[in-house]
């Protein structure tokens, strides 16, 4: 156990320091462009990697699609998976199996329960998960918090080892000011900062373009560093640590309201069902949508 601990904190520092990572890891995020934002810098450290990607990129929104220029869901879905590849390229990430689940963008929190229990599939064998912090700042970040959370601790509970819960930053409000590439602050849980070389900034920002819709995350991101903590243990029946809805202020059409009712009620299905009982991969069609 104790080496298992230590080659488990080795890799934390192995991930800071920029050295390569011959474990299992598996990143999850919501959108395409989350892994960019949260890990560019670090993202090519991982030789046995597999992304996964929760939703597909486009709302179920046809008037925001239409905003964005697009006549189709999967037309805008399609154009953010091609920015995808070209800024995994440029980062120098060579994921060995990249994962796509489909869900609406802003939907994941209808899903929690199958998200979890397709992440509990796929985390067999894994030595590090690493995704979203719980913070309020988009539904769809928080849901995939959720999902690891309860994915890992399905696997404790079936007698298999779970992955080590890791998370890199996105953003939040705190204090009534949005806080981008750091953590909410938590004392006995601290963030460690990864600094980017030259040719690691000027690569990430190159990536970072790559995303030609989603222009906005230029003005909100900075690339001189990244941060990484172990997860902490989240209540998700209570408002997220920040103490306040990012989604709310946006006007969002989730609201944080809802967001805890979804979950609660996914709580309440997943802590009353067997968790030795999962499906298997086979149940469940996309995960077919190996890219
Ligand atoms: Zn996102």
């Amino acid at each position: 156990m104790e080496n298992l601990d230590k080659t488990k904190s080795s890799l934390r520092l192995r991930l800071i320091a920029g050295e390569k990572i011959f474990d299992p890891v598996m990143i999850i995020v919501a959108h395409p462009d989350d892994e960019t934002i949260g890990m560019g810098g670090r993202i090519s450290c991982f030789e046995s990697l597999t992304l996964v990607h929760a939703t597909n990129g486009a709302p179920n929104e046809p008037t925001e699609i239409r905003k964005s220029g697009f006549d189709s869901a999967e037309a805008y879905s399609s154009a953010r998976f091609s920015e995808l590849d070209q800024a995994l390229r440029i980062t120098g990430a060579k994921p060995l199996g990249c994962l796509r689940y489909d869900y609406p963008d802003g939907e994941l929190v209808l899903h929690l329960v199958e998200l979890t229990e397709r992440l509990q599939v796929q985390l067999h064998g894994v030595r590090a998960v690493i995704t979203h912090a719980y913070e309020g700042g988009h539904p769809d970040h928080d849901a995939c918090a959720f999902a690891v959370q309860y994915a890992t601790r399905r696997l404790t509970e079936s007698g298999i080892e779970p992955p080590r819960r890791m998370e890199f930053t996105s953003y939040f409000s705190l204090k009534e000011r949005l806080h981008a590439g750091s953590f909410w602050p938590d004392k006995h849980n601290p963030g460690y900062v990864a600094r980017l070389t030259r040719d690691q900034r000027r690569r990430k920002t190159e990536a970072l373009k790559a995303f030609k819709t989603q222009q906005w995350i230029l003005k909100v991101f900075g690339v001189r560093r990244e941060m990484y903590r172990y997860a902490p243990h989240y209540d998700f029946r209570s408002l997220a640590p920040p103490g306040a809805w990012l989604y709310d202020a946006n006007g969002w059409p989730i609201t944080g309201h809802d967001w805890l009712r979804h979950a609660g009620r996914a709580l309440d299905q997943l802590e009353s069902s067997d968790p030795t009982k999962s499906p298997t991969t086979r149940d469940y069609k996309s995960f077919d949508a190996l890219r």
